[in-house]
């Protein structure tokens, strides 16, 4: 038995659960889980399963459906729990809870009315792949999951643009191409990223390459299983402007605008979007 019956305290445990291969779990997860008043979770069946796989008994509970849309009743169960003094486990469907899954309003609630409020905590698939990325760990963004319409993607990039860290997003196997394109637009080609699919599981994978060539690779190619996509910060702070511009000038000479914008930003690793601009009036002085 890995689990033992632990005396809880009165409050709400978020418990962390495993993000593919089920021996993740900590053996203090089991523990409240085993000794919670009462369970609740996102996916009442895949909790019971993983319950039973590790031998975890129900013990007369039944576990409580809730997610953050699940209406004030259930969120109200969960708050009387508390009010008379109970303890109460609740897991996400998988990895931490609120991370790109729902806890954020319970928590918050919970805490706001005086309870205690911690955590198991356990596995998690953003820092899982940031360790694997093999990008800069220093400082890093957590974008969740990117708007589905391409407009509103490219928009979101764009404000991600300057955040001086290693960005993560959640994405889907069916979106991964179309993703990657939009990122390798606004962001430029030359930034490095990763993607780490199916974290834990049998088929796990990493891929390191610059946006360009993961965009290349991935566009028309089926993808399976769960992703985590990695983008390296811009280091467009450190280049010199007037270098960039005499790189245009030069490029100019003997390019049209187009290609001596796409020459100096794969160059400097800069976006080509103000490189365009630049060089569009630098061509204009030129001519006129
Ligand atoms: N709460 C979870 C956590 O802590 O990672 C995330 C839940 S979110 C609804 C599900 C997304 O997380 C998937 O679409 C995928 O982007 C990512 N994810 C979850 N498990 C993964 C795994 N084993 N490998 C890669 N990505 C995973």
């Amino acid at each position: 038995m890995n689990f033992q019956k632990i005396r809880l305290g009165a409050g709400l445990y978020f418990v962390a659960t495993p993000i593919g291969t089920a021996r993740d779990i900590t053996l203090r997860a089991l523990d409240v889980l085993a000794s919670a008043d009462m369970i609740a979770a996102e996916d009442t069946r895949s909790l019971r399963k993983l319950m039973e796989i590790h031998g975890v008994p129900l013990a007369g509970r039944r576990i409580q459906a809730y997610h953050d849309h699940s209406g004030v009743g259930a969120r109200n169960r969960i708050m009387d729990a508390l009010e008379q003094g109970m303890s109460v486990a609740y897991a996400s469907e998988a990895g931490m809870p609120l991370i790109a899954d729902p806890g954020y309003d319970l928590g918050r609630q919970a805490a706001e009315e005086g309870h205690l409020v911690t955590c198991a905590p356990g596995p998690s698939a953003a820092m899982m792949a940031l360790t694997l990325a093999g990008l800069p760990t220093d400082a890093f963004f957590f974008a969740g999951f990117l708007p589905n319409s391409s407009g509103a993607r490219k928009t979101k990039i764009e404000a991600l643009r300057e955040i001086p860290g290693t960005l993560i997003f959640y994405e889907s196997p069916k979106r991964l191409a179309a993703c990657l394109s939009d990122l390798s637009h606004v962001l430029g080609e030359n930034r490095k990223a990763a993607i780490c699919r199916e974290l834990t599981k049998k088929f796990e994978e990493v891929r390191r390459a610059t946006l360009g060539d993961l965009t290349a690779e991935y566009t028309g190619k089926s993808v399976k299983g769960e992703i985590v996509l990695l983008v390296d910060r811009g280091h467009s702070q450190s280049v010199n402007e007037s270098e960039v511009d005499e790189a245009l000038a030069k490029a100019l000479e003997t390019h049209s605008v187009r290609d001596a914008a796409d020459l100096v930003s794969k160059m400097y690793d800069v976006p080509r979007r103000p490189i365009y601009q630049k060089a569009l009036k630098l061509g204009k002085e030129r001519n006129g």
